[in-house]
C-alpha cells in the first residue's frame, strides 16, 4: 500500500547517509509486511533523487580516504565485519524470516552464505595483486595495478535480503570503493540492521556506507547519477536489461543479474532417492522463489521410466508440510506477498485452462494468516513452448516437460531464453560430461538440486540471465570493482640490465 508519510503507530525506515540515521526526503512511502501473518513491520520511505545524491556525496567523502588506507588494513576491517555477522546469525536470519518467509533453516543457510562473501572479499590484498614485465626495453619494465572504481552502488531483490547485499558490500569495501545500497523495498530489514552492525566497527569510516531505502525513483537516481561509477543489480530480467542499458548510456560499469527458468534434467539412470530430494528442495524450498530454483523437470526415458520418476517426485512432493517460516516443521514457507499467491494461483488456472494435469495442487494448502501460502503445485504434459515451461513464475510451481534422451533435453533447456541455472541427473560420467560441455548455463549442478557455487567463485548466468561480462563473489566481483592501470616506466640512470632487441620508447 502507498500512502502519504503520516504519523503512524509503526516506524517508517530512515536512510543511512553520512554515517548517521536520517528521515527521508521522501513523500510517500509503502508498507512492509510479514508474509507469514500480513503483520505491518516497517512503512518503507520511497526515497528520492535528493536523498541518493547526499548518499553519493557521503560515499565519495569518505571513498577519498579509504583508497588509500593500505588493503590489508581493508581486508582487517572485513575480518571485524565478519565476526560481527557470525555473533548475530541467528538474529538476522530470524530477521530474513520475519520480512521475506522462509524457514529459519533455509534463512541460516542464507546469513552463512553473506558471511561466506564476506571472507571470500578479505582475500582482497591477494586478489588485488597486478602483473609486471621486466626488462621490455633497455631499462624499461611494465607493470599494472588495480584501483579502485570509486563510488558504487547495489540495488538488491527480495529474495535473499541476507546474501545478496553481501554479493556486492565487502567486495566494493575490499577493494577501496565507497557504497550506496538501494535494498529491494519488499524486504529492507536484514539491511537496516547490517548497516547498524556496520556503524560498530570503528575501521570502517563514517559515510563510507550508506542506505537509500526506496522503489524505482531511487533507482533511476542511481543510473542517471553522474557521482555513481558503477552499479551491481539482482533481479528480474526485465528490471536487469533496464538497469543495464539505462547505467550504460549514463557510462556507468554494471552488472546485472536477471531471472531464470532453470530446468532438471532427469535420466532414467539417476539415482531415485537423489533426483526426489534435489528436485522437492530446489522446487518448492523457499515457495520456489530462488534464482536457482528449478522449475520445470524434464523427463528422459520410455514413458514407463518418465512416470515413475515422476510418481516419486509427486509422492515425495505431497509429504511437504506449507506453513510460516518460524514454525521447525514448515517445508514450503509463503511467497512474498498474498499478491503473489494470487498471481501464481492464476498461472495454475491458465495451465489448467489449456488442459494441462494438475497433477499435485498446492491451491489446496491453507492460505495461511498472511493469505500468502501456496502448496507444491506439479504440472504434467507441459508442451516445450507452453509459457509454464519456459517463463519464470517465481513461486512453488514444477513444469514436466517430457524428452526422448538426453539430446532432446538439452535441445530443449538450450533454447530458454534464459541461462542461470541447468541440472542433470544421472550416473553416467559420459552424460555428465556432454552435459557439462553442451549444456548453455554459467551455473550447472550434476546430482546436486541447488547448484549456487560459493563466495570464492563467480555467481552468474547466461543470456538474458545476466546483462553484463564479470558475474558477482569470486574474482570476478574484484574485477568489477577495479579499473586496471598499466604503467611503463624507464630509469635512464644506472639502468643495470640491459634487455637486447627489446621495444624502442
Ligand atoms: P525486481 O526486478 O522486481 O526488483 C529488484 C530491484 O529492482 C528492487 O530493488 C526494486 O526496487 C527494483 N525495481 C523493480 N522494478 C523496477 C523498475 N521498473 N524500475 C526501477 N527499479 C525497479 O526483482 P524481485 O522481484 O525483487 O526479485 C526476484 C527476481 O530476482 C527473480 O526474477 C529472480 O530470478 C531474480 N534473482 C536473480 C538472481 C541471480 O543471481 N540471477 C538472484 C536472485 C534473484
Amino acid at each position: 500500500m502507498t500512502d502519504t508519510v503520516a504519523p503512524s503507530a509503526v516506524r517508517t525506515l530512515q536512510q543511512y547517509i553520512g554515517g548517521s540515521w536520517t528521515p527521508s526526503t521522501a513523500t510517500e512511502a509503502i508498507d512492509d509486511r510479514d508474509p507469514a501473518t500480513g503483520d505491518l513491520l516497517a512503512r518503507v520511505p520511497l526515497g528520492t533523487a535528493a536523498d541518493v545524491d547526499a548518499a553519493v556525496a557521503s560515499a565519495r567523502k569518505a571513498q577519498a580516504g579509504w583508497r588509500r588506507t593500505a588493503p590489508q588494513i581493508r581486508a582487517r576491517a572485513l575480518y571485524r565485519l565478519r565476526d560481527v555477522l557470525d555473533q548475530h546469525r541467528e538474529e538476522l536470519a530470524q530477521l530474513v524470516t520475519q520480512d521475506m518467509g522462509k524457514t529459519l533453516d533455509d534463512a541460516l543457510a542464507e546469513v552463512g552464505r553473506g558471511i561466506e562473501s564476506v571472507e571470500a572479499a578479505m582475500g582482497a590484498p591477494h586478489m588485488l595483486k597486478g602483473q609486471n614485465l621486466e626488462g621490455i626495453g633497455t631499462g624499461v619494465d611494465v607493470e599494472t595495478f588495480r584501483q579502485p572504481v570509486g563510488v558504487v552502488a547495489a540495488i538488491t531483490p527480495f529474495n535473499f535480503p541476507a546474501m545478496i547485499p553481501m554479493w556486492f558490500l565487502p567486495f566494493a569495501l575490499a577493494t577501496g570503493n565507497g557504497f550506496v545500497l538501494k535494498p529491494s523495498e519488499q524486504v529492507p530489514l536484514t539491511s537496516e540492521r547490517y548497516v547498524e552492525l556496520i556503524e560498530g566497527i570503528e575501521e570502517i569510516p563514517k559515510g563510507l556506507v550508506n542506505i537509500v531505502h526506496g522503489a524505482h525513483d531511487v533507482v533511476n537516481a542511481i543510473l542517471d547519477h553522474p557521482g555513481i561509477d558503477a552499479v551491481s543489480f539482482v533481479g528480474s530480467a526485465s528490471t536487469a536489461r533496464y538497469v543495464a542499458t539505462r547505467a550504460t548510456e549514463n557510462g556507468k560499469r554494471v552488472q546485472a543479474l536477471g531471472g531464470a527458468k532453470n530446468a532438471f534434467i532427469v535420466l532414467p539412470d539417476a539415482d531415485p532417492a537423489t533426483v526426489s530430494s534435489g528436485v522437492c528442495g530446489s522446487a518448492f524450498g523457499a515457495a520456489g522463489q530462488r534464482c536457482m530454483a528449478g522449475s520445470v523437470l524434464v523427463l528422459a526415458g520410455t514413458p514407463e521410466q518418465q512416470d515413475a520418476a515422476l510418481e516419486r517426485i509427486v509422492a515425495a512432493a505431497a509429504e511437504l508440510t506449507s506453513g510460516p517460516g518460524n514454525d521447525p516443521t514448515t517445508d514450503v514457507c509463503p511467497v512474498i506477498s498474498s499478491d503473489a499467491r494470487t498471481r501464481l494461483v492464476g498461472d495454475i488456472e491458465a495451465a489448467e485452462q489449456d488442459g494441462l494435469k494438475i497433477v499435485l495442487d498446492g491451491r489446496k494448502a491453507d492460505a495461511g494468516q498472511g493469505g500468502a501460502n501456496l502448496g507444491p503445485t506439479i504440472i504434467d504434459g507441459v508442451p516445450q513452448d507452453h509459457r509454464v515451461a519456459t517463463e519464470e513464475l517465481f513461486g512453488p510451481i514444477l513444469a514436466v516437460v517430457r524428452v526422448a534422451d538426453l539430446d532432446e533435453a538439452l535441445q530443449f533447456t538450450n533454447a530458454s531464453r534464459y541461462g542461470n541455472s541447468t541440472i542433470l541427473f544421472t550416473e553416467s560420467g559420459g552424460a555428465a560430461r556432454e552435459f557439462r560441455y553442451s549444456a548453455e548455463s554459467g551455473m550447472l549442478g550434476v546430482n546436486v538440486g541447488v547448484a549456487a557455487p560459493i563466495a570464492w567463485m563467480p555467481f552468474g548466468g547466461w543470456k538474458d540471465s545476466i546483462d553484463a561480462d564479470l558475474h558477482a563473489n569470486g574474482d570476478d566481483g574484484f574485477r568489477f570493482y577495479t579499473r586496471n592501470k598499466v604503467v611503463t616506466t624507464r630509469w635512464a640512470s644506472k639502468s643495470a640490465a640491459p634487455t637486447a632487441g627489446g621495444m624502442r620508447f
